[in-house]
């Protein structure tokens, strides 16, 4: 029995969220209508380095041809060589920065995904995850879809393929029509450059112009760098479809709630981006305020945790009133992987990255403020380093609630029973980290800081980490059994 577009209906067996499953953290950026469009994607995707740094590829077209580049490692190392720049032609260019939790960071999963379908050739950047990725990939395998790559994106591709629809777009919303997920994309076709956000808007998209040129990128700081000016977000469930002559705007999904990531805010976003509006760095400073307007402890200063720390570090020692000092410096040069001497050092993953500054910390009572403590682990190395510096009290103070769920949206956290706050309360945390006292920020507390009276009071963003309200279905977790997705595919018909 075949469902929508001949997809077979039977339930396939859920793949189990181990290691093999994919998501990813990411960057995605797109230009057109630019004589330099691969040179200026090159410095987008350096802008956007914090959102993926694994690998990196650039997709162009001039009009007859496609060409394209891809590598593993730095945008800085992949693009620099100028005579790479020059083999990417043409006026539109797509580019996109790979972040991959498994240990598959192979060439043939790096993005912009590239295919010729029977309308030309198809190139596309997706940062998010997508939540029925393993469904429907067994459906099509089972139909005969040969894969190229493991990345969940590839689905769209092949969903596009056996649409029933003739034009490009409408393939991609027929193909989007039948995904869960979170999705921000930019695809390029022939002389098209198309941008997408999930009818949720979970991952973030922005509009910039150039020189008449259209710029699609996942934050504002990507246009910064090349002196674009911000035009306006991509709405969530909005298709930007940019050609030579016009940029129509389409709305094919049933409106959502809209759930933008929250902790795009505590963590994930540049500081200097402006999210839906709000200045990532404000919210960052309001959280600390909020922060310290919760959960203040007498102290002499408030050291952050660098870099992620540093402006709710800023925000909660305004608040408190107490000195904000670099007690730890990082170093900011931290190669890959380094021989370590014969005769172990202790802690020396975290000693390559940060060392105390005795000047700062000796002999005092000092809050240290991170933006999150996922594992754990970073948190008691820097607690041990801070007390070995002869901070006579260690505080720690965190600026989002405890993460007590996994994201399937695309932002890279370990498996629940990884995460410390799944296991242990506030107080087992304490003892775990071995600090003098720990608090988080509460729901309500970030919501305030975010400009709402509080969780339940009007909008909502994703705050799945820290509630376990998913507000998109997990389908793949949850094996397939949920109706919605069945009926999604029969919507497709
Ligand atoms: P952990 O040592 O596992 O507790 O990690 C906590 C540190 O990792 C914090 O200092 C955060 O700044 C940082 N962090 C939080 N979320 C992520 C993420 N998704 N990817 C990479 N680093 C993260």
């Amino acid at each position: 029995m075949n469902g929508a577009a001949g997809l077979p209906m039977t339930i396939p067996r859920p793949l189990p969220r181990d290691g093999d499953t994919f998501h990813e953290e990411c960057g995605v950026f797109g230009i057109f209508g630019h004589n330099d469009a691969a040179a200026h994607t090159a410095l987008g995707l350096h802008a956007l380095q914090h959102r993926g740094q694994e690998a990196a590829g650039i997709v162009s077209f001039d009009g007859a041809q496609f060409h394209s580049e891809r590598g593993l490692g730095h945008v800085g190392d992949i693009f620099s060589d100028q005579r790479v720049i020059d083999r990417l032609k043409g006026d539109l260019a797509i580019g996109h920065n790979r972040y991959a939790t498994t240990g598959d960071t192979i060439l043939r999963n790096v993005q912009p995904l590239f295919a010729e379908f029977s309308f030309g050739g198809f190139a596309i950047a997706h940062n998010g995850n997508l939540t029925n990725s393993s469904i429907l990939r067994r459906r099509l395998v089972a139909r005969g879809c040969i894969f190229q790559s493991t990345s969940d994106t590839e689905v769209i591709i092949h969903l596009m393929a056996i649409s029933p629809q003739f034009d490009m777009v409408d393939r991609l919303i027929d193909a989007l029509r039948q995904v869960d997920g979170a999705y921000s994309l930019v695809v390029s076709s022939n002389d098209v450059m198309v941008g997408v956000r999930d009818p949720l808007g979970v991952r973030p998209l922005v509009i910039g112009t150039l020189d008449g040129a259209t710029i699609l990128a996942s934050e504002t700081c990507a246009l910064d760098i090349i002196g674009a000016k911000f035009v306006r977000d991509v709405a969530p469930g909005e298709i930007v479809v940019v050609d030579r002559q016009v940029t129509r705007s389409l709305r094919p999904f049933p409106p959502a709630q809209h759930r933008f990531c929250v902790f795009e805010y505590i963590y994930f976003a540049r500081p200097d981006s402006i999210s839906e509006g709000t200045s990532v760095y404000d919210a960052r400073k309001r959280i600390g305020q909020e922060l310290a307007k919760e959960s203040h402890v007498a102290a002499d200063v408030i050291v952050p945790v660098p870099d992620s720390g540093v402006p709710a570090a800023m925000g909660y020692a305004e608040q408190a009133g107490i000195p904000f000092e670099y007690g730890i410096i990082r170093n900011h040069y931290v190669g890959r992987t380094f021989i370590e001497p014969a005769e172990q050092i202790r802690h020396l993953g975290v000693k390559l990255k940060h060392n105390p500054n005795r000047a700062a910390v000796a002999g005092r009572r000092v809050i240290l403020v991170d933006d999150s403590i996922v594992r754990g682990t970073t948190s008691v190395k820097i607690v041990e380093m801070i007390r070995a510096a002869g901070a006579r009290e260690v505080h720690m103070r965190i600026a989002s609630p405890p993460t007590t769920n996994s994201c399937f949206y695309g932002v890279d956290t370990p498996e629940r029973e990884k995460l410390l706050a799944a296991r242990h309360d506030v107080e087992a945390m304490r003892a775990y980290i071995g600090v003098d006292t720990v608090a988080f920020i509460s729901i309500d507390g970030l919501y305030r800081a975010m400009g709402l009276p509080g969780r339940n009071n009007g909008k909502l963003y994703c705050d799945a980490c820290f509630t376990g309200d998913y507000p998109i279905p997990l389908t793949d977790r949850d094996g397939g059994t949920a109706g919605a997705q069945l009926s999604l595919l029969a919507e497709g018909l």
